[in-house]
């Protein structure tokens, strides 16, 4: 555990989730493959698709409408959708397509097993402090058995734009009630989560999951209060 900042109490404790509570590549990597699985079984006509086709349909849409990176989920909704069109789909069955996909995508996007260790911490925590997550992605925790530690989960796109934008950092000091400097964010990604949340005027703990070196990261922007290589340091802190 290394400090960079000093900290103040904290009163509150929110979550970065992939890759901070689980190992999400893998899980990504995972649902990639079998959503491709999926839509080449789905008709012949895509029978040859690979993983740059559907990259193709998704950057048609971030051309139409830039700011849609801030809801993946939708952003990945209307690219199935544009794809069944541009293959002879009427807007109907276009819009089927696109459900059926992301109901594949949800299933396997949520299969994620979390460790036990991982549990225990969080049962810990959540007897001292009031717990939140805070996401840019699309996992639902109440699948994988983590909401029950959450006051609430905010998503990026349903609860304001993407970190590192403040917005649903705001938000969650705004739902607790409790001033931001008081709440510590944790996260595993330096921009989104350490930067967002001390823009926001909230305190970040870095948690380095590859031991990574601080300084030699060219985009680092902003020191963390704390760096952590392990998520059972927070017993130490709260
Ligand atoms: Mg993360």
């Amino acid at each position: 555990m290394h400090f960079y900042r000093p900290l103040s109490p904290i009163k509150a404790v929110t979550f970065d989730l992939d890759d901070t509570l689980y190992d999400n590549h893998s899980i990504i990597n995972k649902t990639e493959k079998e959503v491709l699985r999926f839509i080449r079984e789905y008709d012949p006509q895509f029978s040859n698709f690979t993983t740059e086709t559907l990259s193709m349909f998704r950057n048609i849409i971030k051309k139409k409408q830039p700011c849609i990176y801030h809801n993946i989920t939708l952003w990945r909704w209307l690219s199935s959708k544009t794809m069944f069109g541009h293959y002879g789909y009427s807007s109907k069955n276009a819009k089927k397509g696109a459900d059926d996909i992301m109901v594949h995508f949800t299933y396997w996007r949520n299969q994620i097993n979390i460790p036990l260790s991982t549990h225990e911490i969080l049962k810990k925590l959540v007897g001292k402090v009031p717990l939140v997550a805070i996401t840019n992605g699309n996992a639902q925790p109440e699948v994988f058995g983590l909401a029950r530690y959450f006051q609430f989960v905010l998503k990026a796109g349903i609860d304001g734009r993407s970190k590192p934008y403040c917005d649903m950092y705001q938000l969650a000091a705004k739902k607790l009630d409790i001033e931001p400097q008081a709440i510590l964010h944790v996260g595993d990604n330096l921009v989104t989560d350490v930067k967002g949340a001390i823009n926001s005027g909230m305190q970040a703990c870095w948690f380095n999951l590859n031991n990574k070196t601080l300084i030699q990261k060219t985009n680092t922007y902003l020191l963390p209060h704390v760096e952590i290589s392990q998520l059972s340091s927070l017993l130490l802190l709260i």
